[in-house]
């Protein structure tokens, strides 16, 4: 089977390292499911699932945004925050859940607060979506 490098990283660094044989991803235009071979490209993510087929299984991780970069020889994935589904703190993630969803109940709907608990909403739910693998 053939595979293609693929690294997942963060301003703070590398989250993923492997060779993997497919990288499905969700880029803003939708799903986006990359083989080796792929022509090269980049496209902004969104907030949302990594899941990288390798050898019978698949690892998934979560970002929160960023862009994915398709060279010939590598899939770049830049991301402000990342993280392995088995690295993530479900109870940190609840408590984020929660404390946006209040906010999201006090704020008017076209504020700026409103528009940052709604991105923090998405980031602890994909969280916890990916520690459970579902999504
Ligand atoms: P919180 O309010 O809990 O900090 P957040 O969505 O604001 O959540 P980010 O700004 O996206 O957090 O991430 C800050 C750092 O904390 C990143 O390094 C990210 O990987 C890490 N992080 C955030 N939430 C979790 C979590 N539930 N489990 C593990 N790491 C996390």
């Amino acid at each position: 089977m053939k595979t293609i490098k693929v690294s997942v990283v963060t301003p703070d660094g590398p989250v993923y390292e492997s060779d993997v044989e497919m990288v499905s991803t969700k880029a803003e235009s939708g799903e986006l499911g990359i083989l080796p071979g792929h022509i090269p490209m980049v496209a902004p993510l969104q907030i949302g699932a990594v899941r990288l087929k390798t050898q019978g299984k698949t690892d998934i991780v979560a970002v929160s945004g960023g862009f994915v970069e398709v060279r010939p020889d590598k899939v770049s994935i830049l991301a402000q925050s990342a993280e392995q589904a088995d690295e993530i703190d479900v109870d940190r993630a609840l408590r984020a859940k929660e404390r946006a969803e209040k906010r999201l109940n006090d704020q008017k709907r076209e504020s700026v607060d409103f528009k940052r608990a709604e991105l923090a909403l998405q980031r602890a739910l994909n969280r916890i979506n990916v520690s459970e693998r579902q999504f």
